[in-house]
C-alpha cells in the first residue's frame, strides 16, 4: 500500500476545516473535549453534534484514499474479528471485520501508520486492507463480539458474596504475588515440560483468578495467550471488564501454565472437548461462594498463539423485579394484576403467555408477575434455559436439552414440565412453548389446576391463540385454557435533559388518527433535542409498550369456531367489553404522555419475531 507522503502531514484538524466542514469555533470545542476525554477527535466533533459521522467518514477517507466502513451497513464475521485478540483490537483501534477473495477486510480508526498494517499482516498472516471506521464504532462492535459488563447495581445480597471472597482470594493472591518476583525463576524451571493440569497449583490459580474477578466485581475474565516474537515475554494475560472496561489482572501468571490452565477451565465445565484446541468451544462453570451458586459461561476460541478463555458471570443475584414500574397504563396493569388474583387452592388456573420478539423484555415482565404473586404458601416452580435470576421461595430448575436422561429423552421444557406435575405447584413458569409436546403439556398443566406462565414468539397477541393452534392442541383446549396474551415492546425513551415539545406535522396527526385518537390543536408532542447525557440521539432508558388480550366470553367463542388471527383481533378490539387497546395506540399514549417519540412506536411495533 502506497502512501502519500503529503495526506499524512495533514492533520485531522486540516482535514475537516480544510472541507468547511466545521466552524474554527465548534473545532476549539471539540478539540478541548478531545483532551479533555481522551477521544480521538473526529470522535469528538461527531458526538458533540458538529458533524455528521458519515460526513467526517467520507472526508477522513477521501484523504487517507481508503473506504470508509459502517457497521449499520455490514454484519461483522467474528471469527474473522477474532484473528487478533480483543486486546490488540482494542490497542490499535481496529477491526477485522470479513474475509473478502482471500483477503481480510480491517476497520481501522486511524490508517495513517503503515506499521500497523504490517503488524496485522504479521499476526493474521493473512493479506489486510484497511478501512476506515470511527473509532466508537469499532469499540462497541469489539464489545458486541467479546460483551459488554452486566449491570453491577445491587440490589443486596451481592456484596455479601464480595466481602466473603475478598480475604480468601487476597490469601491466594498473596501467594502468588509473592512468587510474582521469582517469576523468571519458575519459567526457567517448567519452561521445558508442561505443567501438568492436575498439578495443585493449577487449581489455585483458577480459583485464584475467578476469586479475584469476583472482588473486582468484573463482568467477564479473558485469559489470552501473548507471545512476544523475541520470546523474552511470554505471557498469560488475565484481563477483567469492570463496568464495560477492561483491565488487567493484578497478578502474572508463568506462561508455563497456560494450556494447564485452559484445560483446568475446560475440566471445570465437565462439558468441553480437552484435547480439541482447535475450534471453539462453549460451556459453564459453576462456583459456590458463601453457599450460593455463581455460574460462569466459557468460550474458548483458538488464536494464533494457543488456546484464550473468556468466562461471562452469570450473576444470579436475586431480583425484586416490580410488576409496578414496568410502564404499564394503569388499567392494563389493573385488568393483569386481575388474572393474577386469588391462586393457590386451584381457584386460579388456566395459561398467561407474553409474547414479542428477542429482547423486548418478556422474561423481566414473567419475572415480575412471579414477584407480585409469590406469596409463602404459594408453590412455585420453574423451568427456564439458563436459570437468568434467584427468586427467593421459589423452586427453580435449568433445564438443559442437551443432556439425555435416558433412551431418547431429553431434559427440555416439556420433560421439566412434566415431571413438575408431580410435585403439585400452584404456579408454574415455563421459559418458553415453542413445540408441540411443550404446548400440550402446559395446557393440560393449565387444564388441571395450575396457573402456567410462559413466552412464545409471535407477533402480536391475537396471532398467539392462532399460533398456538397451529402446534396442535385442539381449538377448544386452546380456547379454555388461555387466560390472556400479553405482547410487548421495548421503545427508548426521551432524553430528560434534552426534551422539550414539539409541533405535530401533519403525517403525524394522520397516524394519530388512524388509530383512533381525536387530537386538538393544543396537543403537544415531545423530542429530544440530543446532549451529552444521550449521545445525541434524544433518547435514553427504555419503557414498554403493551397489548394485552383478555380471553373473556366473547373472544373464547369467537376462538372456538374461528382461531385466525385476524377474527380475534377484532373480537377483542371491537365486540368484547374489554374493548383491547393495539400496541401502537398504547405506544402513541405514550408518546402524547411525552415518554416516547412516534418514530420509536411505530419502529418497534412493527418488528417481528423471527
Ligand atoms: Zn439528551
Amino acid at each position: 500500500m502506497t502512501q502519500r507522503a503529503s495526506s499524512n502531514r495533514k492533520t485531522i484538524k486540516d482535514i475537516l476545516a480544510g472541507q468547511n466542514l466545521i466552524s474554527p469555533v465548534d473545532m476549539a470545542k471539540a478539540e478541548a473535549e478531545s483532551a479533555k476525554t481522551k477521544k480521538p477527535l473526529q470522535q469528538a466533533v461527531v458526538d458533540l453534534g458538529f458533524v455528521d459521522k458519515l460526513s467526517v467518514l467520507q472526508a477522513l477517507a477521501a484523504e487517507w484514499e481508503v473506504q470508509p466502513v459502517l457497521f449499520d451497513d455490514v454484519q461483522v464475521d467474528s471469527r474473522v474479528a477474532k484473528l487478533i485478540s480483543d486486546a490488540m483490537a482494542r490497542k490499535l483501534g481496529v477491526l477485522p471485520f470479513l474475509r473478502e477473495d482471500g483477503i481480510v477486510l480491517v476497520a481501522m480508526a486511524d490508517p495513517r501508520d503503515p506499521l500497523v498494517l504490517e503488524d496485522l499482516r504479521a499476526k493474521t498472516g493473512e493479506e489486510v486492507r484497511p478501512f476506515l471506521a470511527m473509532p466508537e464504532d469499532i469499540e462497541k462492535e469489539l464489545d458486541r463480539i467479546y460483551g459488554t459488563a452486566l449491570d453491577h447495581d445491587d440490589g443486596g445480597g451481592g456484596d455479601e458474596i464480595h466481602d466473603a471472597v475478598e480475604r480468601k482470594t487476597q490469601e491466594m493472591l498473596g501467594d502468588i504475588l509473592e512468587n510474582a518476583d521469582d517469576i523468571e525463576g519458575i519459567e526457567a524451571k517448567t519452561d521445558l515440560m508442561e505443567v501438568d493440569a492436575s498439578a495443585p497449583e493449577v487449581e489455585r490459580i483458577v480459583n485464584a483468578i475467578i476469586l479475584a474477578a469476583l472482588q473486582s466485581k468484573a463482568s467477564d475474565i479473558h485469559i489470552e495467550p501473548f507471545e512476544d516474537p523475541a520470546g523474552k515475554k511470554n505471557r498469560l494475560i488475565v484481563r477483567f471488564r469492570v463496568d464495560g472496561f477492561l483491565k488487567e489482572a493484578p497478578f502474572r501468571i508463568p506462561w508455563s501454565y497456560r494450556n494447564a490452565v485452559i484445560a483446568k477451565i475446560k475440566i471445570l465445565t465437565a462439558s468441553m472437548n480437552l484435547t480439541e484446541r482447535r475450534i471453539p468451544q462453549s460451556g459453564r462453570i459453576e462456583v459456590m461462594a458463601k453457599g450460593r451458586p455463581i455460574e460462569f459461561r466459557v468460550e474458548t476460541i483458538p488464536t494464533v498463539y494457543g488456546e484464550s478463555a473468556s468466562l461471562r458471570l452469570l450473576d444470579r443475584k436475586s431480583v425484586q423485579v416490580d410488576i409496578h414500574k414496568l410502564g404499564f397504563l394503569d388499567d392494563i396493569l389493573e385488568k393483569l394484576l386481575e388474572q393474577l388474583k386469588g391462586i393457590g387452592g386451584k381457584k386460579n388456573y388456566g395459561m398467561i403467555l407474553v409474547t414479542g420478539p428477542t429482547g423486548s423484555g418478556k422474561t423481566t415482565t414473567l419475572y415480575a408477575c412471579l414477584n407480585h404473586v409469590n406469596r409463602p404458601d404459594i408453590r412455585i416452580i420453574t423451568a427456564e434455559n439458563p436459570v437468568e435470576y434467584n427468586i427467593d421461595g421459589i423452586v427453580q430448575v435449568a433445564v438443559n436439552p442437551d443432556i439425555t436422561l435416558a433412551k431418547d429423552r431429553v431434559f427440555n421444557f416439556a420433560t421439566a414440565l412434566r415431571s413438575f406435575l408431580r410435585l403439585d405447584p400452584d404456579v408454574i413458569m415455563v421459559g418458553e412453548v415453542r413445540d408441540k409436546e411443550t404446548a400440550t403439556i402446559a395446557m393440560e398443566a393449565a387444564m388441571t389446576g395450575h396457573l402456567v406462565l410462559s413466552t412464545i414468539h409471535t407477533n402480536d397477541a391475537a396471532s398467539t391463540v392462532s399460533r398456538l393452534a397451529e402446534m396442535g392442541p385442539p381449538a377448544y383446549l386452546v380456547a379454555s385454557t388461555l387466560k390472556c396474551v400479553l405482547a410487548q415492546r421495548l421503545c427508548r425513551m426521551i432524553c430528560p435533559d434534552c426534551k422539550g415539545p414539539v409541533t405535530l406535522s401533519a403525517d403525524e396527526r394522520e397516524i394519530f388518527r388512524l388509530n383512533g385518537f381525536e387530537l386538538t390543536e393544543e396537543t403537544t408532542i415531545y423530542k429530544g433535542a440530543g446532549c451529552k447525557a444521550c449521545s445525541n440521539t434524544g433518547l435514553k432508558g427504555r419503557l414498554g409498550i403493551h397489548e394485552l388480550l383478555i380471553m373473556d366470553e366473547t373472544v373464547r367463542r369467537v376462538a372456538l369456531s374461528d382461531l385466525t388471527a385476524d377474527s380475534i383481533r377484532n373480537a377483542a378490539i371491537y365486540h368484547s367489553p374489554q374493548r383491547m387497546r393495539t400496541m401502537v395506540q398504547d405506544g402513541l399514549i405514550k408518546v402524547l404522555q411525552g415518554l416516547t417519540t412516534i418514530n420509536e412506536v411505530l419502529g418497534v411495533s412493527t418488528e417481528k419475531t423471527s
